[in-house]
């Protein structure tokens, strides 16, 4: 079980010498990205019919997402790659959503954010990455608008300056709402090989960053988020 949950992890964090080997790129965000041609191995990122991100602002569902997070103080260590800004971290932090147990794996951003509210982005998002024990992949999305700056930020901003492998310390619970209400649907990676069963939570509340923290964040990731993919016949629960 533990190789499945490595597997996803190598995958997902993409080792340095994966990231030098990336054939793809993220477009304008609003033209399809036609993965698919690149590489045959991206066949699913335009022929899946459960892909991410997509609009929020049409729900089929309202409710309450049972969401409980295990967030804290914790060591992380800095990922750099073409469009990705990353911070992987130690075993020890999760999330609980209905029941299931994910395990913290990394956290990377986007600028803007890839998921969308009635066709509005926010300038900058974070994913947090998690997988179950076996393997299951689960992302919590947490936007920012320019604002306040976000002591987590400063200090993961500082730490990519300083170049990969840098060892960062900061408070998860610092990027991540207080009231943590979530749209929540099933979609996928949103980079190659855009793979599904992913179980998407977005915040429904923004957090802040500073004008300084955003643009230092777009100008190591460049324009970073995939175009709004259709939601299909998908459930999409939106917070009450
Ligand atoms: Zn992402």
């Amino acid at each position: 079980m533990k190789t499945i949950a490595t597997l996803a992890l190598v995958a997902l964090a993409a080792s340095p010498a994966l990231a030098q080997e990336k054939d793809w790129n993220f477009g304008d965000g609003v033209t399809p990205e036609r993965w698919s041609t690149i590489n045959t191995d991206y066949a699913l990122c335009d022929a899946g019919l459960n892909q991410s991100p997509i609009d929020l602002g049409m729900p089929n569902a309202r409710g309450d997402v049972q969401l409980e997070t295990n967030f804290g103080t914790g060591d992380g260590t800095i990922a750099l790659g073409t469009e990705k800004v990353q911070v992987d971290f130690e075993e020890g932090f999760g999330m609980n959503s209905g029941g299931k147990e994910f395990n913290l794996i990394q956290v990377h951003f986007h600028t803007p954010s890839e998921h969308a509210v009635s066709g509005k982005r926010y300038p900058l998002v974070a994913h947090f990455v998690h997988a179950t024990d076996e393997g299951e992949l689960g992302v919590l999305g947490v936007m920012f608008e320019e604002g306040e700056a976000n002591s987590a930020l400063t200090e993961i901003v500082s730490g990519v300056g300083q170049g990969k492998g840098t060892s960062v310390s900061f408070d998860i619970n610092d990027m991540v709402p207080a009231d943590l209400d979530v749209y929540r649907y099933m979609g996928s990676l949103t980079t190659p090989p855009c793979s599904e069963g992913v179980n998407w939570h977005v915040a429904n509340t923004p957090m802040t960053a500073s004008a300084e923290q955003i643009a230092a964040m777009e100008a190591n990731l460049g324009p970073s988020a995939r175009s709004l993919q259709p939601l299909g016949s998908r459930l999409l629960v939106a917070p009450d």
